[in-house]
C-alpha cells in the first residue's frame, strides 16, 4: 500500500467524550469515525485491523470443524417469539416495524435462527454433530454504550452454534470451541484469560468467558496462581455462597425448588416487566419488633441496585408486614434470594448496606432448581465484616483447596455456552435417532466480540505516542519511511526496491510517500501503532545501510540493505 493513495486521518487531541485509552487512540489514529451514540464507521485504517481479526478467527472455526454460512441482521419476531426471548430480551433488544407493520429484531445475537435453519435442515443422526459460524453485524441497545468499539451498540460478533446428539457430544464440540478459541486469542497475541462463567440470561449449564487483561476491563478475574482455577467474579462468589466462609451460623439446606418458575412467579405477583430487565430478586426479612417486613431487592443487568419496599409495589399490600411462615406458605421457600431466572446466583446484594443493617436477616440462594435456605450472614456481625461477605477477596483460599485467590481485571472478548435444549425444546429441533426416535438436538453457542478485541488489544498495549499493535492484527506489519522520496533518487530506488522486496515476501507494508516531514510523518505511524518501521535515507544509504526500529524500541539499529527483507519477515 502507498500511503498517498490510502486514507490516513490523524488528530493531535481526542475528542472529549473519548473517556479511555483505546477509544482516544482509535479516535486520533483515524481508526473509527463517530456517527450516533454507540455508532461507528470503520474507518479504512480501522478496517484492516477488523479483517485481520475476522481472518484469524475465521481460519482457526474453519480448522476446528466449524461452517461459514451468513444469517440476515434483519428478523422476524416469530422466531422470536418462540423462545420468548422477544418479551424477556428487553429494551436491549432493538424492533423495527415494516411497511406492513410486522415485528422484526435487529440481531442481537442469531440462535433463533440457526434453530430454524437447523430445525428443517437436520433430519438425522447422520448429519450431526454440525457447527455453523457467521462473521456478522450484530445491534444491542445497549443502556451504557461507552469506550467507543468496546461497548457499542452495533458491533461485529463471530457467533458459531453447535448441535450434538446427546450431552456428551455437546460438550465434546464445546472443548473443541474453548481450544479453537485458545488458539485464536494466541494468534492475535494478547494476553488473556479464559475464567468460568455464570450461564446468565442464556439459560444452559456450562460456560466460559474469554478476558483480555488489561487494569480498565470491566470485569474481574479471580484466580488462584497455583492452580488453574480461574472464575469471573460472579461465578466466584456463587462459590464462596457455601458456607466455608465462615459467616453462615448454622449449616446450609439444599432444597430442590425450581428457581425459573419462582421468579415468574414473582415477576407476576408484581405486575413488574421482571422477566425482561430484572436479572435477580432478593427477598428478605426485617424483624422490627413483632413486625416483620419484606423487602424486595431487584438487581438488574448492570449490577444496579434497586430496593422497592414491598409495601410501596403496587398489588403485593396484603403482604406487607408477612410472617415468615406466610412467605414460606406463599412462595414455597424460606425468605431469600430467588434469581436471577433459573440460575445460580450469588448473594450479591445480600451485604448490602441496607441488608446489613437489617436486625435479622435469612437469606437463601439458588442453584439451577434448587434452593439454599438456612444461611443467617448477618447475625452477630458487625457491619464491616458483614459487607465483605459477598466478596471474593484477594487472598482468599482458592475453592480448589490450592493455594490464593488473587484478582485482576479483565475485557471479556469471548463466551462459550453450553445450552443443552434450552432452544431446541422451544423451536422443536428434534433429528431422528438411529431407531427411528426423534431427539432434542443439544446445542451449544460461542461469541466472540470481533470489533471489541481492537479496543482491549489497545487497553493491553500502548504507550504515550499511540498504539502498539501485536503484528498479527496491527494495520500494517511494516511501514517504509524513506527520507526525501522525492528528492534523492537513491532513497526513492531503494525504497521502491525493498517495498516490492517486501510485498513479494508476503509482508504487509506501507510506504509512506506523502512527502511529510520526518517528526510528522514518524508521530503518525507511532500512533497508528505498525509494529516495525524501517528509514531509508542518504546518510545510511552511503554504507550500505537502513534503519530499523521496532515499536518498542527505543532506539534504532541499522541492517544492511540486503538483509532488511528478511530482517522484518
Ligand atoms: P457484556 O458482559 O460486555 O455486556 P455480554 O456478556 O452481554 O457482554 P455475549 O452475549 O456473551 O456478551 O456476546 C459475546 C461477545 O460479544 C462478548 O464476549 C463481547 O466480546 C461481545 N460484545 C457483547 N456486547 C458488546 C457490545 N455492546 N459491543 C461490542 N462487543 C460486544
Ligand atoms: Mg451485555
Ligand atoms: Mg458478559
Ligand atoms: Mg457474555
Amino acid at each position: 500500500m502507498r500511503a498517498s493513495r490510502f486514507f490516513i486521518s490523524t488528530l493531535k487531541e481526542a475528542p472529549s467524550d473519548a473517556e479511555i485509552v483505546s477509544h482516544k487512540l482509535m479516535m486520533r489514529a483515524g481508526m473509527i469515525k463517530r456517527l450516533g451514540s454507540g455508532i461507528y464507521t470503520y474507518m479504512p485504517m480501522g478496517l484492516r485491523v477488523i479483517r485481520k481479526v475476522e481472518n484469524i478467527i475465521r481460519e482457526e472455526m474453519n480448522r476446528a470443524g466449524a461452517v461459514e454460512l451468513l444469517m440476515p441482521v434483519v428478523q422476524p419476531a416469530e422466531l422470536w417469539q418462540e423462545t420468548g426471548r422477544w418479551d424477556k430480551m428487553g429494551p436491549e433488544l432493538m424492533r423495527v416495524k415494516d411497511r406492513h407493520g410486522r415485528d422484526y429484531a435487529i440481531q442481537p445475537t442469531s440462535e433463533e435462527v440457526i434453530t430454524d435453519v437447523v430445525r428443517t435442515e437436520i433430519k438425522s443422526y447422520r448429519q450431526l454433530p454440525i457447527n455453523f459460524y457467521h462473521i456478522q453485524t450484530k445491534f444491542r441497545d445497549e443502556r451504557r454504550p461507552r469506550f467507543g468499539l468496546m461497548r457499542g451498540r452495533e458491533f461485529t460478533m463471530k457467533d458459531a452454534y453447535s448441535f450434538d446428539r446427546d450431552v456428551e457430544g455437546m460438550q465434546k464440540s464445546y472443548k473443541i470451541m474453548y481450544d479453537a478459541y485458545v488458539a485464536i486469542f494466541n494468534r492475535f497475541g494478547l494476553q488473556f484469560r479464559a475464567v468460568a462463567a455464570d450461564n446468565g440470561a442464556i439459560g444452559g449449564s456450562g460456560s466460559h468467558e474469554f478476558h483480555v487483561i488489561a487494569d480498565t476491563g470491566e470485569d474481574a478475574l479471580v484466580y488462584s496462581p497455583e492452580s488453574d482455577y480461574a472464575a469471573n467474579m460472579e461465578a466466584a462468589e456463587a462459590v464462596a455462597l457455601t458456607p466455608t466462609r465462615g459467616a453462615a451460623t448454622q449449616p446450609l439446606v439444599k432444597t430442590p425448588t425450581p428457581g425459573k418458575a419462582k421468579c415468574e412467579h414473582v415477576a407476576e405477583l408484581l405486575g413488574l416487566p421482571l422477566a425482561q430487565t430484572v436479572k435477580s430478586i432478593v427477598l428478605a426479612v426485617d424483624k422490627e419488633g413483632a413486625e416483620t417486613e419484606i423487602w424486595l431487592l431487584l438487581l438488574r443487568g448492570d449490577h444496579e441496585l434497586n430496593e422497592v419496599k414491598v409495601n410501596k409495589v403496587p398489588g403485593l399490600s396484603t403482604f406487607r408486614f408477612a410472617t415468615e411462615s406466610e412467605i414460606m406458605e406463599f412462595f414455597g421457600t424460606k425468605p431469600g434470594y430467588l434469581g436471577p431466572i433459573g440460575t445460580k446466583k450469588p448473594i450479591k446484594v445480600v451485604a448490602d448496606r441496607t441488608v446489613a443493617n437489617m436486625n435479622d436477616f435469612v437469606c437463601g440462594a439458588n442453584e439451577e432448581d434448587f434452593h439454599y435456605t438456612g444461611a443467617n450472614w448477618g447475625r452477630d456481625l458487625p457491619d464491616p465484616v458483614v459487607a465483605d461477605l459477598r466478596n471474593v477477596v484477594a487472598g482468599d483460599p482458592s475453592p480448589d483447596g490450592k493455594g490464593a485467590l488473587s484478582i485482576q481485571r479483565g475485557i471479556e472478548v469471548g463466551h462459550v455456552f453450553q445450552l443443552g435444549t434450552r432452544y431446541s425444546e422451544d423451536m422443536k429441533a428434534t433429528y431422528l435417532d438411529e431407531t427411528g426416535k426423534p431427539q432434542l438436538m443439544q446445542m451449544g453457542c460461542y461469541g466472540i466480540g470481533v470489533t471489541r478485541i481492537l479496543g482491549a488489544a489497545i487497553e493491553q498495549n500502548f504507550d504515550e505516542k499511540g498504539i502498539i499493535w501485536p503484528a498479527s492484527i496491527a494495520p500494517f506489519e511494516v511501514v517504509l519511511c524513506p527520507m526525501g522520496y522525492d528528492r534523492s533518487e537513491a532513497v526513492k530506488a531503494e525504497t521502491d526496491k525493498l517495498y516490492d522486496a517486501l510485498l513479494a515476501a508476503g509482508v504487509d507494508v506501507v510506504l509512506d510517500d506523502r512527502g511529510e516531514r520526518p517528526g510528522a510523518m514518524f508521530a503518525d505511524w507511532e500512533l497508528i501503532g505498525v509494529p516495525h518501521r524501517v528509514v531509508i535515507g542518504d546518510r545510511g544509504l552511503k554504507d550500505g545501510k537502513l534503519e530499523y526500529q521496532g515499536r518498542r524500541d527505543t532506539a534504532a539499529t541499522a541492517v544492511p540493505v540486503a538483509e532488511m527483507t528478511a530482517f522484518v519477515k
